[in-house]
């Protein structure tokens, strides 16, 4: 009989020994808004699909997820659009930083993938063409899978990522030259912004994605979200391409399907069993949390319990 895993004494453990050494993160500071966020927060949070919890730190406390939120504007996308999604973005990694321009030109305007910023800016696109009102039923999107109608997005974060988003405003326009921008850029700006500025703690967004983890998920109104084959492409990406030019070395050292912000956020899953959210906002090199990287590392060594 295999002995039930004792997840509480395992996060305490590790978050002890992590908080013992020096973080060599930075914040990111491109952002103004999101510079002001105290360096030394740390939270974990991790729901298994019986629905039991753990948690430890600073998990109650809001943050900007960031990027994570590509992972659920490309699911309401996959859910409204279907296969016409790869038409106008592909499904490889890039190998280059999120916000690189570089491969745009030999590839003509279609983003390597649905996380880097080119790629989450066309299903922004694709959103904006499909729904009457996307900011707000986007937002609703959310509060209908996490059943928390207390998420909300930061204004103070969108406005402040519109007054420095030079290289996303680039981005934007240089994709629109090439005809994979529909909607004026402006406006796909403006949701994109909108969409990274959502804030949520570690529970919340354990909970919003567990249905990448439970085949049996139903949002409070009773409706699934993806199918088998959907959530298992959505799985697919974010284990490929889920940390930028650092997918592999996170696939190397974790093993899980996960989704990485700026904010310091991130989101793995593990089909079948849990999901598991880590925030600290310190980032390394790539952008992805330092503490969050070696967190998750060390959790899934210990239980022994990543997909490989
Ligand atoms: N809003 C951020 C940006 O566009 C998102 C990047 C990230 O979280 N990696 O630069």
């Amino acid at each position: 009989m295999k002995l039930k895993t004792d997840y509480q004494k395992i996060i305490n453990a590790i978050y002890k020994q992590i908080k013992e050494e020096e973080d060599l993160g930075e914040i990111a500071k491109y952002i103004p808004e999101l510079a002001k966020v105290d360096p030394n927060k740390f939270g974990v949070f991790l729901t298994t699909i019986e629905n039991e919890e753990y948690g430890i730190g600073d998990c109650l406390e809001k943050f900007s997820i960031q990027s994570i939120a590509k992972v659920l504007s490309l699911t309401m996308a996959y859910q409204t659009l279907s296969g016409n999604i790869w038409e106008r973005v592909g499904v490889e990694p890039s190998g280059n930083p999120f916000n690189s321009l570089v491969q745009l030109e030999t590839d003509e305007g279609i983003p390597r993938n649905p996380f880097i910023n080119g790629g989450a800016l066309v299903i922004c696109d694709m959103l904006l063409t499909q729904l009457k009102n996307p900011k707000q039923e986007f937002l609703q999107f959310i509060r209908d899978i996490s059943g928390n109608p207390s998420i909300h997005y930061s204004e103070a974060i969108a406005k402040s990522e519109m007054s420095a988003g030079f290289r996303n405003i680039a981005v934007c326009n240089f994709i629109k030259s090439f005809g994979n921008i529909i909607n004026d850029p402006n406006k796909v700006l403006d949701f994109y912004f909108h969409m990274c500025s959502i804030k949520m703690n570690c529970q919340e967004l354990s909970q919003t994605f567990m249905f990448l983890a439970n085949s049996k998920f139903r949002n409070v109104k009773n409706e699934p979200i993806l199918n088998l084959s959907h959530a298992k492409r959505i799985n697919a990406i974010m284990q490929t391409c889920g940390f930028y030019d650092e997918s592999g070395e996170f696939s190397f050292k974790v093993g899980l399907p996960g989704k990485s912000g700026v904010g310091g956020g991130i989101v793995a899953v593990h089909p079948g069993e849990y999901t598991i959210a880590v925030w600290s906002p310190k980032l390394n090199k790539k952008g992805n949390s330092y503490r969050g990287m070696q967190f998750l590392e060390l959790f899934t060594t210990k239980t022994e319990s990543s997909i490989f």
